[in-house]
C-alpha cells in the first residue's frame, strides 16, 4: 500500500527545531529526534511523538502490519491496564520485580502497566479457540508497553512507556509451533529490510544448548546495549548474553589467584565486615560466599539482600572466599564468582565489569544446563549458582565455535527478539483444545516482539550524518521537501512545486515560512532528513528549481516539469 499523498506547508506545521543539543543526550538518534522536533521528553524515559516524529512512527508501524498481514496474523488490541491474577498465576508479578508498573483502583485491586501480553493472549485464545481446528491462530498487537526500565536512556531507544508490535503463536504440535516461528523469521526480514535497517540474527540462547529457539534481530550501532559476536566467515552470530563459557580476566591470563580469607577462628561478623571494607553493620548486595568451596549465600539487592548478621551463623571454620560487586570491579585478581545486580544475568555483567574490562571485549553467560535462557534470573532461585561461577571474557579474534575463524564483536540495539516458548503459558493457564483424537491437546505457544519505537531510533542511530537525520524513503515523514529560497516569486514556485508534487501522488513538505532566512531553512531541511530536497531559489523566475539528494548531496538544476516526472 502506498503512503497517502500530502502536501504539508511549515508554516501551519507545528515544529520547533533547536540548534543545541539537549544537555542529557549521549546519542545521536536522542539528540537529532529532539533537535528535529520529532519527539520530545515529557518524563524519564516517556515521549511525546509530535507530528513529524508520529508520522515515522506510523510508517514504521504500518510496514509492520503489512508484514504480519501477510503472514496470516490477526491484528487485535488487548488492554495496557491489566488485572494482578494472570501475572500472579504466571509467577511474572513476582518475577518482575521493580520493572512492572503497579497500581490500584480505587476499591484496592492490584492492577498492573503490561510489559509484554503472553498471559492475555494465553487468556483470549483460550475464550475463543476451542478445537485444533481453530488453531493454527497468530495474533498480534501494536501498542504501548510499559517498563520501569532501571536505566531509561537514549530517548526512545530504551523508554519507560514504549511502541511494540507483539505478537503470539498458538499451535497444537511442535512442527506448527517451528512453522510459525519460521513465518515470523521470514516477516521480520522482510520487515526490516523495508525499514532499511542494517541487522544480524542472532542466536539468543546458547548455541551448544538452545538451537533456534529463540533469535535476535540487532541493529549495529554505537549506541546499542547489547553486543553480539559475529562470525565472518560462517553464520555464526550470537548475543553475548547467550554464550556459556568460563571467567578470566580481561588480560587474557587465566584467573589470578582467588584470594581467599584464611581463619582459623569462625570468621566474625566484625572479621567479615572488615575484610569487605564495610561497617558491620551493612547489609551488603551482591555477596557471595563460599566455605570450602560450597557457596552458603548468594546476596543481591531488592528482595534478597544478605544480612551479615543472618551469615555468621553459616560460617562454619573454614576457607571463606568473598565476592562483593564493588570488590570484583577493583579487584580483578579476586574474581571467582559474581551476583551482579540482576542475578547472574549478562547485562548485570557487563555493566560493572565495564571498568576493567577493554573495549570490544564481552562479557558472557548465558543458558544453563537444561538450555533455560538465563537472563534476569537470580542465582540460588533459578539455577543452580555453581552452574554460572565460571564465565569468560570472549575478545575480538577468539575462534567461531561452527569454523573457527576470529570472530568479530559489536555493540547492537535489540529490535527484534522471537521466541518460542512452547507450553509455559498453557501450562499455567491449562489451554487446552479438543485433539484430532478427541482429547484434550495442550497449545503450543511462540512469542514475538519489535520495537516499534525503538525501531525509529535505530534508524536514526544508522542513518543520520553529520547534518541531521536521513530517513530512507519508505519512513521518511514526507517524500520531498521543498524550500522556498527567497521572497514572494520563491514562495510562489515552492508552492507550485508542492502542489504538483502532491497531485503526482508524493507527500511534501513545503518550507514555505515567511521571515525565515535560506540558511536556516537549508539547516533544518537538513536536520529533518527527508530524502529529496527541492530548492526554488535563485532561477525561480525562470521556473528552475535545484533537486537535491539528502544523502549524497548530489544536485541538479532542473524545470519544474522535469522535476515533476523525476521525482514521481
Ligand atoms: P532489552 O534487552 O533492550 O531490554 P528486551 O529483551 O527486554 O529488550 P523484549 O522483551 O524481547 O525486550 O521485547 C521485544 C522488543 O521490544 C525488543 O526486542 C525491543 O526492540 C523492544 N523493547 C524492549 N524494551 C524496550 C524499551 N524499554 N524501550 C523501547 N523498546 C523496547
Ligand atoms: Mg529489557
Ligand atoms: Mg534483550
Ligand atoms: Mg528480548
Amino acid at each position: 500500500m502506498a503512503h497517502a499523498a500530502q502536501v504539508q506547508r511549515m508554516s501551519r506545521l507545528m515544529i520547533k527545531t533547536l540548534r543545541d543539543d539537549p544537555a542529557d543526550a549521549e546519542t545521536a538518534s536522542h539528540k537529532l529526534l529532539v533537535r528535529a522536533g520529532y519527539v520530545r521528553r515529557s518524563s524519564a524515559g516517556i515521549w511525546t511523538w509530535l507530528p513529524l516524529g508520529k508520522k515515522v512512527l506510523e510508517n514504521v508501524s504500518r510496514v509492520v502490519r503489512e508484514e504480519m498481514d501477510a503472514i496470516g496474523g490477526q491484528e487485535v488490541l488487548l488492554p495496557a491496564l491489566l488485572p494482578k491474577e494472570p501475572y500472579e498465576a504466571s509467577n511474572r508479578w513476582e518475577e518482575y520485580g521493580d520493572l512492572l508498573f503497579r497500581l490500584k483502583d480505587r476499591k484496592g485491586a492490584d492492577y498492573l502497566l503490561g510489559p509484554t501480553h503472553e498471559e492475555i493472549f494465553t487468556l483470549t485464545v483460550k475464550d475463543q479457540c476451542t478445537s485444533y481446528k481453530d488453531l493454527p491462530v497468530i495474533l498480534y498487537q501494536i501498542q504501548t508497553k510499559y517498563r520501569d526500565e532501571a536505566r531509561p536512556r537514549s530517548g526512545v531507544l530504551r523508554g519507560r512507556e514504549f511502541q511494540m508490535k507483539d505478537s503470539y503463536s498458538f499451535d497444537t504440535t511442535d512442527e506448527g509451533l517451528a512453522q510459525s516461528y519460521a513465518l515470523h523469521r521470514e516477516a521480520y526480514t522482510r520487515i526490516f529490510e523495508r525499514l532499511g535497517l542494517d541487522y544480524r540474527i542472532v542466536s539468543a540462547v546458547s548455541g551448544a544448548m538452545g538451537g533456534s529457539a529463540s533469535e535476535e534481530f540487532l541493529a549495529p550501532a554505537a549506541a546499542g546495549e547489547d553486543t553480539f559476536v559475529d562470525c565472518p566467515a560462517c553464520d555464526y552470530a550470537a548475543n553475548t548474553e547467550a554464550v556459556t563459557v568460563k571467567v578470566e580476566p580481561a588480560d587474557g591470563s587465566a584467573h589470578g589467584p582467588v584470594e581467599e580469607l584464611d581463619t582459623p577462628d569462625t570468621p566474625t561478623i566484625e572479621s567479615l565486615a572488615e575484610y569487605l571494607g564495610v561497617p558491620a553493620a551493612a547489609t551488603l548486595k551482591n555477596l557471595l560466599i563460599k566455605v570450602d568451596g560450597e557457596i552458603v549465600a548468594v546476596g543481591v539487592p531488592g528482595n534478597r539482600e544478605v544480612d551479615l548478621g543472618k551469615l555468621g551463623e553459616h560460617l562454619a571454620p573454614a576457607t571463606v572466599e568473598l565476592v562483593t560487586a564493588e570488590d570484583f570491579v577493583d579487584r580483578p585478581d579476586l574474581v571467582r564468582g559474581y551476583v551482579g545486580p540482576q542475578g547472574l544475568a549478562g547485562k548485570a555483567f557487563r555493566y560493572l565489569a565495564d571498568p576493567r574490562v577493554a573495549p570490544g571485549t564481552a562479557w558472557v553467560t548465558g543458558a544453563n544446563k537444561e538450555g533455560k535462557h538465563a537472563r534476569n534470573v537470580v542465582a540460588g532461585r533459578d539455577f543452580e549458582v555453581d552452574e554460572y561461577l565460571d564465565v569468560v571474557v570472549v575478545e575480538p579474534g577468539d575462534p567461531c565455535p561452527e569454523c573457527g575463524t576470529g570472530l568479530k564483536i559489536d555493540r547492537a540495539i535489540e529490535i527484534g527478539h522471537i521466541f518460542q516458548l512452547g507450553r509455559k503459558y498453557a501450562d499455567a493457564f491449562e489451554l487446552d483444545v479438543l485433539g484430532q483424537n478427541g482429547k484434550p491437546a495442550r497449545v503450543t505457544m511462540g512469542s514475538y516482539g519489535i520495537g516499534v519505537s525503538r525501531a525509529v531510533a535505530a534508524l536514526a542511530e544508522q542513518t543520520h550524518d553529520d547534518k541531521g537525520l536521513c530517513w530512507p524513503r519508505e519512513i521518511a515523514p514526507a517524500d520531498v521537501h521543498v524550500v522556498a529560497a527567497g521572497k514572494a516569486k520563491q514562495t510562489e514556485l515552492a508552492l507550485e512545486v508542492g502542489e504538483q508534487l502532491g497531485a503526482a501522488g508524493l507527500r511534501v513538505l513545503v518550507d514555505d515560512r515567511a521571515g525565515v532566512s535560506p540558511g536556516v531553512k537549508f539547516t533544518d531541511a537538513e536536520l529533518l532528513g527527508v530524502p529529496t530536497i527541492v530548492v526554488a531559489g535563485r532561477r525561480a523566475a525562470e521556473g528552475v528549481v535545484e533537486v537535491k539528494d539528502r544523502r549524497t548531496g548530489e544536485r541538479e538544476e532542473l524545470t519544474v516539469e522535469e522535476a515533476v516526472a523525476r521525482l514521481s
